[in-house]
């Protein structure tokens, strides 16, 4: 499993400079045994397999960072390493003069974005873009960067709060526990696989230190709550109440031990996620008191109960369908945990009520399947609810006062590019995000860089990679993609089925060359050629989904909870808009065959390949007018000294403006010019 990592200037601005002598030395020193190459720009010729080949030979040596250019590959050790991450190495790569000359490690982009923070004229937001497939350790390298500042970047002075005086920075560390209790999940990919996207903004004053953090989290995947993927489990919390509840707690919450919830599958798999204590500890740092806490933990326990309730067909039409089983005693204890009205919530589940004109109002008894529809809505809308509010509370925690700081660092966490044999809307809209960061990435990097060459007038020879605009065309593009075919289904509320949405998709946007069509499918769908790869999407249930309607009289019943926390999630408002976000995820099986294809897929995704080519062939190096000068001013007089003929110029002198793609071209020939008379250099130096 591999990732990426890609640190970003929110505004404009490049690196800084870097030893030239180090890269003339290295590369004059000859080829490096594969697992040495600490940068695949090395790596000759550069294909997948060399890359793959050098990506492996550094695994089996233990060496799980890799730069790439601009960006660091990280490989995934399965197995902890605790010494590669210790504050004292935290330290070493902060104090380090050159960070890059260290090994690569997760550490030299931590420092080099803090520095890139502060080394401009103008301060300049820094973000590090995480990517990689689920499972690839995106989250752990997040954690990691949020060690990696709380340590080089901590506040001398400690931060009080309301509740519990804290240090910010152990209170922003705090946020992640608590995050990954309620929005991680165990997949077949990953027993912690995170089920939302974050970003994270660690907010710095004037001295460069943390004083704050705010987040900003997108698209849980909310279905998971009632729904989950065989050998899949519901999120952590739901486990961590079950098993680390006291006996008080369990009667209070009706968790006797042992019972069963068909919510929460494969209970008997403990992880190391499913520590209980470990969350609660964290929310009391974060200053939710034990009473919020267990209010939070009631109404989750009256969640799971309510997933109990099992309803059967009606003989009767006319009539609302049947409970089946224990569902009456499902349906009290959930009532009285959610402190909802008994009779009401049974009534609400069982019976739609339809609006005609201001006055009339019809109720139909549901069948069987909206039942459990409306079940399931239910547990959706009040965990999402919770979730967000849980955010705000963190925010609210550790987000620092406007006037105390004056840059950031951004983190993004999102989840992967994902393709399942059966893909629906959750796909597509993760798969769209990627394909955003990919563009993000495609624009930022590889057509900028190359553009600037072009513009300088370098010799440069146009490395090629996959631009996926058309491929956001398609999804997004205007006055027709996907997404606007599939939100007007929506907006028209017309019956429209599956085969009918395929063939309008295929249509109005036959001229797209990333829209596919696989002629077996026996469902109907399309395939979107992603930049990582087709994606074949069923149409069944995708307008649907994309509408996930919720039934007003459901949050109307919700407001009328007498308990606190629903109190707060469900304020009696009449403008309360009856319709909830874009649907959340659900998660088909995945295959877990590891092969050796699949490693080389993981490169493709990432665009790998490409990035190395370009920063291979590029200028790695950018420095300052200035300070290029300073620095090389010595090597032009030595090249006088042994060589008297003509030979490069240095750059033009009285530049004072800060230019650093010019600087690419004023280096290219003399550096040409440098390593041509290297070893007469050598000596004019030695000489006295
Ligand atoms: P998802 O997209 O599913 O959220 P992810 O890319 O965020 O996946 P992580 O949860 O960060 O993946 O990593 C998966 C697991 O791999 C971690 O729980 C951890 O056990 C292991 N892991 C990842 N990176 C490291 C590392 N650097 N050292 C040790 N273990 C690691
Ligand atoms: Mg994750």
């Amino acid at each position: 499993m591999l990732h990426q990592v890609h640190g970003h200037s929110s505004g404009s601005g490049a690196q800084g400079g870097e030893s030239l002598r180090e890269d003339l030395r290295e590369f004059l020193s000859g080829e490096a045994p594969l697992h040495q190459l600490d940068d695949l720009t090395k790596v000759n010729p550069v294909t997948p397999e060399t890359v793959l080949r050098c990506l492996q030979a550094r695994y089996a040596a233990d060496t799980f960072y890799t730069n790439a250019g601009c960006t660091l590959v990280a490989l995934n050790p399965f197995k902890a390493v605790p010494q590669l991450y210790s504050p004292a190495l935290m330290r070493e790569y902060h104090a380090a003069p050159q960070p890059r000359k260290l090994k690569p490690h997760i550490f030299t982009v931590g420092e080099q974005t803090y520095r890139n923070v502060k080394s401009l004229i103008e301060p300049v937001n820094q973000s590090i873009i995480v990517s990689g497939e689920s499972g690839a350790g995106k989250t752990w390298t997040s954690r990691c960067l949020m060690k990696f500042y709380a340590v080089v970047a901590a506040s001398p002075t400690s931060w009080e709060s309301h509740r519990i005086a804290e240090r910010i920075e152990q209170r922003i560390l705090n946020s992640n526990p608590v995050m990954e209790a309620f929005g991680n999940a165990c997949t077949l990919r990953n027993n912690n696989s995170s089920r939302f996207g974050k970003f994270i903004q660690l907010q710095l004053n004037r001295a460069q230190q943390m004083t704050g953090a705010a987040v900003q989290t997108y698209l849980l995947e909310k279905t998971r709550v009632a729904c989950q993927a065989s050998s899949e489990r519901n999120f952590h919390i739901f486990y961590q109440i079950c098993k680390g509840a006291g006996t008080d707690e369990r009667l209070q919450w009706h968790l006797p031990e042992g019972a069963a919830f068909s919510w929460l599958p494969n209970p008997d798999r403990t992880l190391e996620e499913d520590c209980f204590e470990v969350t609660r500890e964290a929310m009391l740092h974060l200053g939710i008191d034990t009473p919020t806490q267990n209010n939070i933990f009631q109404v989750l326990a009256g969640l799971l109960h309510l997933g109990n309730i099992r309803f059967a067909d009606s003989e009767d039409e006319a009539q609302p369908c049947q409970l089946m089983g224990d569902a009456k005693c499902s349906i009290r204890t959930s009532a009285s945990l959610l402190q909802l009205p008994e009779d009401p919530l049974l009534e609400t589940l069982r019976i739609r009520t339809i609006r005609a004109g201001r006055q009339q109002v019809f109720r139909k008894p549901c069948s069987r399947a909206e039942c459990d529809i409306r079940r399931d809505c239910v547990a959706k809308l009040v965990y999402a609810r919770l979730f967000d509010w849980l955010v705000s509370v963190i925010n609210s925690s550790i987000c620092a006062d406007p006037d105390s700081w004056t840059t950031f660092i951004g983190l993004l966490d999102v989840y992967g590019f994902e393709s399942f044999p059966n893909n629906s809307l959750e796909q597509l809209c993760i798969n769209y995000a990627n394909e955003k960061l990919q563009q993000h990435f495609v624009t930022h990097y590889l057509r900028a860089q190359q553009e600037e060459y072009a513009v300088e007038g370098l010799e440069w020879s146009f490395v090629n990679y996959q631009d996926n605009q058309p491929c956001l065309d398609l999804l997004e593009g205007s006055p027709i993609s996907i997404c606007s075919l599939i939100n007007e289904e929506c907006r028209l509320n017309r019956p429209s089925s599956a085969a009918q949405l395929q063939t309008r998709i295929e249509s109005a946007l036959a001229g797209s060359p990333c829209l596919g069509h696989n002629k077996l499918s026996r469902e109907p769908s399309f395939i979107v050629v992603h930049y990582a790869g087709p994606v074949q999407y069923h149409t069944a249930g995708l307008v649907e989904k994309n509408k996930d309607p919720v039934p007003p009289e459901l949050t109307r019943l919700l407001q009328q909870s007498q308990d606190p926390l629903l109190k707060v999630l469900f304020p009696a408002d009449p403008e309360e808009k009856a319709q909830e976000e874009p649907s959340g995820q659900s998660r088909a099986p995945v295959l877990t065959v590891v092969s050796k294809f699949k490693v080389l897929s993981q490169l493709e995704a990432c665009g790998l390949v490409e990035t190395i080519h370009i920063s291979a062939a590029g200028f790695p190096v950018r420095i300052p007018h200035w300070n290029f000068v300073e620095r090389y001013e010595l090597l032009r007089r030595l090249r006088a000294r042994t060589s008297p003929g003509p030979h490069s110029p240095l750059p033009a002198e009285g530049r004072s403006e800060w230019s650093p793609c010019t600087e690419a071209a004023t280096l290219q020939p003399l550096l040409q010019d440098i390593l041509h008379t290297l070893p007469a250099l050598t000596q004019a130096a030695a000489a006295p």
